[in-house]
């Protein structure tokens, strides 16, 4: 599953091919893929995704309005097509697009060729644009976003190749007036996109449950957060709600950076081992992301480039080979129901 680094990843490419841009079509092939009130594919899916099969894709072109009846072109009208992309934002793992709506004041944007530098999450952003559409992604196991560039030829996605490995499991496609076209392709479908009149409903709805993000969050915050909980550090880590972004790959390669046990309780860790986990959470994920995130299967960023801090990882999945601090043989065991490897020599409780 994309942990934070992943989804950071796909935030800054994204955020470098489409910000700027207006969508001019959107398709809908797996209606039960979107999440909004009023959408009859939640109360019924199954019908819903037969009868777009039946009937091709939901299409809803730039003339729509964006606030259409309930129905399942209603429920293609509003994800924003005919809107400019104005950010992408991510939190933890989730991720999300906002729009200007029309009558909006016209805000300047770089074109998707100028590089945006990201040095934070775009949250901040969403906050000042709290009132725009947004559309929310999440992309649970295997979901990915990728960006097409219609067969010219150009990296972009390496369109051709990747439209025929990935066609059938395209889900929902947004067509920008560039001629590019963001795809949000799903094999094991556990991702799930939401569409929200407002940035406001995105947070209120989907993000209010989670913790402060991993990469932000400070030692001090962490500690009076893992002071709540009696679980181990490990599960607690996990656990979206106390911070947000840590998967099983990042809470393993920080509980070793950090040198704490990953069954040590997490309420009995001292205010400067929390704050030594916190900066070194900073620092894991920060340079994770500066490697594009980890490729163990079939992640990749929206223009298909596969992460390499792989190759970085000193624990994660390497139980019996040598700790590359001390060499001893690296131990396995599970913490909260998740394969956990550590250095029983460097990882105390
Ligand atoms: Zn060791």
């Amino acid at each position: 599953m994309p942990e934070l680094p992943e989804v950071e990843t796909v935030r800054r490419a994204l955020a470098g091919q489409v910000v700027g841009r207006t969508i001019r079509q959107v398709r809908v092939h797996r209606p039960d893929t979107i999440d909004l009130p009023g959408n009859p594919t939640t109360t019924n899916p199954t019908a819903a995704n037969a009868a777009a099969g039946l009937n091709g894709p939901i299409v809803a072109g730039s003339a729509c309005s964006s606030t259409g009846s309930d129905t399942l072109q209603g429920a293609a009208n509003r994800l924003l097509c005919g809107q400019r992309i104005s950010g992408v934002v991510r939190h933890g793992k989730q991720l999300a697009w906002w729009t200007e709506p029309s009558g909006a004041p016209t805000t300047t944007h770089k074109t998707g060729k100028t590089k945006r530098k990201n040095s934070a999450s775009g949250y901040g952003e969403l906050g000042k644009h709290a009132g725009w559409p947004a559309v929310g992604v999440h992309l649970g196991m295997t979901g990915c976003l990728r960006v097409f560039d219609g067969g010219r030829g150009c990296e972009r996605g390496r369109a051709d190749r990747m439209r025929a490995e990935w066609g059938g499991h395209t889900h929902i496609t947004w067509e920008l007036d560039d001629g590019l076209t963001i795809a949000f392709q799903d094999p094991r479908r556990f991702g799930h996109v939401w569409v929200f009149a407002t940035g406001e409903q995105l947070r209120a709805h989907r993000w209010a449950g989670l913790g402060p993000d991993a990469l932000t969050i400070t030692g001090e915050e962490l500690h009076r957060r893992l002071g709540r909980t009696r679980r181990a550090i490990k599960a607690a880590l996990l656990d979206q709600s106390l911070v947000a972004g840590l998967g099983n790959i990042y809470t393993d390669e920080l509980l070793h950076v950090c040198r704490v046990h990953p069954r040590a309780p997490a309420a009995s860790l001292s205010v400067r081992r929390t704050k030594r986990l916190a900066d070194g959470a900073r620092t894991l994920l920060a340079e994770a992301i500066e490697h594009g995130g980890s490729t163990l299967r079939d992640y990749a960023d929206p223009l298909g480039q596969p992460g390499a801090f792989q190759a970085h990882h000193a624990v994660y999945a390497r139980h019996g080979q040598a700790c590359p601090r001390c060499q001893s043989k690296l131990s396995v065991t599970r913490v909260a129901s998740r394969t956990t490897t550590y250095c029983s020599h460097c990882q105390r409780k």
